[in-house]
């Protein structure tokens, strides 16, 4: 019998980044996504730089979708040596194309900076320049959801829509060299209802090996809608009040989420006409490929089957030029401030925050996670006296968050998702989750009937 193995080389044993699994199938050596560690520097860079697969060995790559955590690894394979197809699907294509660069930009500019404060060590070189990452688009081939690919002889998969985020696909492969065996790699699980993309479709069927995520196994969200109005509710106080609401939000997916929900309001009649700026060049860039990929959009949504441009009303305005974005500082009345980064570390936001933050007229409304040890997480931890380029400030604007743009199932979503692939799952290795959420994972399938649960550690092989 030939060899049938799968080794866990990230998003393993309590580790929620740098997602890559290589499945050893019908002769081939298959990796499933190639994220990027992320965290403290040293021990990310030492993770990250030594890849623990040969490029030249591998015959193909099958990518989950386009966030970093899943992709980010890429031009680092190209750049050692890996020339085989990149399958994902044609928007996770166009992201990964705007996403490796701002990645590697964001890399060389953090080695300058560095080198200037005169930390300059071996963790402070960029894993990969602009180039290796622009090169990896040449290797992308874009593969609509349901189409069945034949990888070789004996090895077939095929890509449904994991509602996660755009173009995020999960993926279910077939081997039939000896006896039949079916892979399911669940990727990242989107949750029902989330604006613009459609909802989670778990492929159906029997499953031999289940790889799931687990993010927030441990955890139940606000929901989708709630979200929208706790939104409205928040910019019509701000705007009554004749203040600002600055939301940061990360550029590529939270971002058009956003826009989206206030279009909505704006239309329903639920906020005032006050503009709204989308303040962010890697945000409009991600907007554009938003545009170019409306066959997969939820065609059940009223706003996407009422109008053709869900990112562009009368009040929204897209801000590129710096200068553009300092006349903002300046600016009297009323508005919607969204700009990057999304835990306010770096980017736009800080400007922003530095000119309107002291008014407690203005709303600092937080829509997305909010690591440990960030700006983000200072502030809603309750800290007010913040330093802001380098200067201490009192933040008086109130702070807000809604947690209902989560683009991660929560744990009756997950478990709806095991649900709903309708046949047994003979064997499930629970990835992508902080220890605890990998237990309640674990703990979640046991009770839907899947014997066999493994939370795999970082490295560990196993024969199917
Ligand atoms: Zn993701
Ligand atoms: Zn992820």
């Amino acid at each position: 019998m030939s060899i049938l193995r799968l080794t866990f080389h990230g998003g393993a044993g309590g580790q929620v980044t740098g997602s890559m699994h290589l499945l050893e199938a019908a002769g081939a050596r298959i990796l499933l996504d190639s994220g990027l560690f992320q965290g403290r520097r040293k021990e990310a860079y030492r993770l990250n730089a030594t890849l623990p697969v040969d490029p030249r060995q591998l015959d193909a790559i099958v990518l989950s979708h386009a966030h970093i955590d899943h992709s980010g690894r890429l031009p680092l394979l190209v750049s050692r040596g890996f020339h085989g197809p990149i399958y994902s699907t044609a928007a996770t294509r166009d992201l990964c194309g705007i996403m490796l660069p701002d990645s590697a930009y964001i890399q060389e500019k953090d080695a300058e900076y560095l080198a200037r404060r005169g930390k300059k060590g071996p963790e402070s070189e960029p894993l990969y320049t602009m180039a290796d990452a622009v090169a990896v688009q040449e290797l992308l081939v874009g593969i609509p959801y349901q189409r069945l690919v034949h990888l070789r002889k004996h090895l077939t998969f095929e890509f449904t829509d994991a509602g996660h985020i755009l173009g995020s696909a999960t993926v279910s492969m077939r081997i039939t060299e000896d006896r039949p065996h079916r892979l399911v790699f669940s990727g990242d699980i989107g949750r029902t209802g989330l604006p613009i993309i459609r909802d989670p479709r778990p492929p159906q069927g029997p499953v031999d090996t289940l790889i799931i995520e687990s993010t927030y196994a441990n955890r139940m969200h606000e929901s989708v809608h709630g979200a929208e109005d706790h939104l409205g509710d928040i910019v019509r106080r701000a705007a009554a009040n004749g203040g600002k609401v600055l939301i940061p939000a990360f550029a590529v997916g939270r971002t058009q989420e956003i826009i989206y929900a206030l279009h909505s309001l704006y239309r329903a009649g639920k906020i005032p006409e006050i503009p709204c700026f989308v303040d962010s060049p890697l945000a409009v860039n991600a907007t554009d490929i938003f545009r170019l990929h409306p066959e997969i959009f939820d065609r059940r949504e009223a706003l996407v089957e009422s109008s053709d441009q869900l990112f562009h009303w009368p009040m929204v305005h897209y801000v590129r030029d710096v200068s553009e974005s300092k006349a903002l500082n300046s600016r009297q009345g009323p508005a919607v401030i969204v700009a990057a980064s999304g835990m306010i570390e770096a980017g736009r936001i800080l400007h922003h925050l530095k000119n309107h933050g002291g008014d407690h007229r203005n709303v600092l409304l937080f829509v997305g996670y909010q690591a440990a040890h960030t700006l983000g997480r200072r502030i809603l931890e309750g800290n007010r006296e913040i330093r802001v380029f380098g200067d201490m400030m009192e933040l008086r604007a109130e702070v807000e968050r809604i947690d209902g743009y989560s683009a991660h199932a929560d744990q009756n979503e997950l478990r709806d998702w095991v649900r709903r692939l309708g046949g047994p799952v003979r064997r499930a290795f629970v990835v992508h989750g902080e220890t605890e959420a990998g237990q309640a994972m674990a703990e979640l399938l046991h009770e839907e009937g899947v014997e066999k649960v493994t939370i795999p550690k970082l490295g560990q092989s196993f024969d199917l």
